[in-house]
């Protein structure tokens, strides 16, 4: 009678296969929290916080802490949206994260 079970090999592809769907249901959370996106954007009163908040996300996939690499205000023509590139200390995943300043009223 032969064995129904499957190889290593098909098993490390199934596995391999679960690992990126996995991955890319990660990718699409993080994109619909608020900062995934350019039109979806982390409001903050003063471009002196945007580093400090972008470091408090945590990574989209192992949850570990983000350090920002770059910080770009000419990412748009529009001046209140920053654009900060940031990297998992712990699994090294880029991620990108977006900012609005929304100044507080003074009223
Ligand atoms: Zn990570």
């Amino acid at each position: 009678m032969a064995s129904k079970k499957p190889r290593p090999r098909t098993e490390r592809r199934a596995a391999d296969r679960a690992a990126e769907a996995a991955t890319r249901t990660r990718d699409r959370i993080a994109r619909l929290e608020p900062g995934g996106a350019r039109d979806w954007p982390i409001v903050v009163d003063s471009a002196v916080v945007i580093e400090a908040r972008a470091a408090a996300v945590p990574c989209g996939h192992c949850g570990g802490p983000l350090k920002v690499l770059d910080h770009d205000a000419r990412a748009s023509d529009d001046q209140r949206r920053r654009e900060v590139r940031a990297r998992c200390q712990r699994c090294s995943r880029d991620r990108t994260l977006w900012f609005e300043i929304v100044p507080p009223a003074d009223n």
